[in-house]
């Protein structure tokens, strides 16, 4: 018997309330919290099988956000609003004596700035009160920290060098639009690039290494683009032995034209300017203006495909091993009203929340997804429909 309070009403949480419904046997009670509670009606309106309640909070207020926790009693709170709202909730969380997990790291709001610091700094006072925060909790973050981590137990004895492979091979008919909330994508993908090397981290112009990967089920080449991605940190500091840690994502030439002009006229700016008597935000001002990434649901056909390319030592012998996910937009739709960006990480998040609240990924303290056996979580992420693909072979070196 497991009362769930999941926060935010965007993409992703619709995906997070479809599946706990699914899931009622262990989401007893669920109830969808947001900034705007009509978006939370709505969704809520959309689940036939259970009931779910809904409140109206703003995640950036301790206090409120703290209240609501005292009166509801959940014993987890899944955190599906925007990254910066991620130590706000951590602290309600502490406050009123509730589980925590998200699906993607604190970012202070002035600076496009990505790392657990902030978060891992939680450690000690999560630890003290016997809770748990399970960090990162989607796909990437989330499911590729978990295919490393398979990679390590069950298939190599060296874990050496890992290329985490994102890609959309979706379209959704639009001249431009992001397949999660624009502002923390354009963020992410014009921030400096990150990779792992030889214990150290190397920085590259945003967008400037360009390769191509044969990606399977149909899909074929595509050309992926190497950015920095939260999981590298956790995941290098995790598994030690890994020497190289890059992140890759394919960009269509149209996206990445659109981006450019965007970025030319200073609309991706996070800093506020002064427009007829007001400030604004001119990223801000760009997510109201593209298309609701919610709203692509019923437009996007094609697929996902998702992994991470693990290089390494078995007995001595060097090995490689493609660990991966086919995700298929339509058949997301279908079945949660939702395309498959937000499908891949609402489906994580409430396995992470099954694997917390069933006991089998437990610990007092804040942790990431590699930290737990990550055979337990692929049991229960496949029948939710993410199953996982893996594949031995030989690559080239990206
Ligand atoms: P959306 O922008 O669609 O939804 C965010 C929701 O959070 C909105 O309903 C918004 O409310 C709500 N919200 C924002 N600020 C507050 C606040 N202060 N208080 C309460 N609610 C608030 O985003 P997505 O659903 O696309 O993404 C959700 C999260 O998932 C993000 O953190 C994103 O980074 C993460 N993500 C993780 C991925 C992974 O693989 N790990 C991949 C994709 C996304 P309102 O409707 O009023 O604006």
């Amino acid at each position: 018997m497991s009362k769930v309070l999941i926060i935010g009403a965007g993409g992703v949480g619709r995906v997070v309330v479809h599946k706990c419904a699914q899931a009622n046997e262990i989401f007893t009670e669920i109830i969808l919290a947001s900034r705007t509670q009509s978006k939370c009606d709505a969704i809520a309106a959309e689940i036939k099988s259970c009931t779910v309640r809904t409140a109206r909070v703003d995640a950036d207020n301790v206090a409120e956000l703290t209240a609501l926790l005292r009166q509801e009693k959940p014993q987890l709170v899944i955190n599906v609003a925007l990254p910066y709202q991620d130590l706000t909730i951590m602290d309600a969380c502490l406050a009123a004596g509730v589980d925590y997990l998200d699906t993607a790291n604190y970012e202070p709001l002035e600076t496009a700035k990505f790392e657990y610091s902030w978060q891992w700094a939680y450690h000690e006072r999560f630890r003290e009160q016997g809770l748990m925060a399970l960090l990162g909790s989607g796909f990437d973050p989330g499911v590729t920290n978990v295919y490393t981590a398979l990679a390590a137990k069950k298939y190599l004895d060296v874990v050496e060098e890992i290329d985490i492979i994102d890609a959309n091979a979706g379209s959704h008919g639009h001249p431009f639009a992001t397949n999660f909330n624009p502002e923390i994508n354009i963020r992410e993908v014009t921030a400096t690039c990150r990779h792992w090397e030889n214990g150290q981290w190397v920085e590259t112009a945003p967008l400037s290494t360009r390769r191509s990967f044969d990606f399977p089920a149909g899909i074929g080449p595509m050309n992926i683009y190497r950015l920095y991605h939260e999981e590298m940190e956790s995941i290098v500091k995790h598994i030690p032995t890994i020497k190289k840690a890059q992140f890759w994502m394919t960009f269509s030439d149209n996206y990445l034209k659109h981006l450019e002009v965007l970025q030319n006229v200073g609309m991706t700016r996070i800093d506020e300017i002064e427009y007829q008597g007001r400030k604004i935000v001119p990223l801000q001002f760009l997510k109201a203006v593209l298309p609701d990434p919610g709203s692509l649901g019923p437009l996007t056909t094609g697929k996902t495909c998702i992994g991470v390319l693990a290089r390494g030592l078995k007995n001595g012998q060097p090995k490689q091993v493609y660990i991966y996910n086919i995700c298929d937009h339509e058949a997301c739709y279908a079945e949660t009203n939702s395309q498959a960006i937000s499908f891949t990480t609402g489906v994580p998040a409430v396995v992470g929340g099954i694997m917390m609240l069933s006991g089998k990924w437990r610990g007092a303290g804040v942790f990431n997804m590699e930290e737990f056996d990550p055979e337990l979580f692929l049991e229960v992420l496949d029948p939710m429909g993410l199953p996982t693909q893996v594949v031995e072979g030989q690559w080239p070196t990206l």
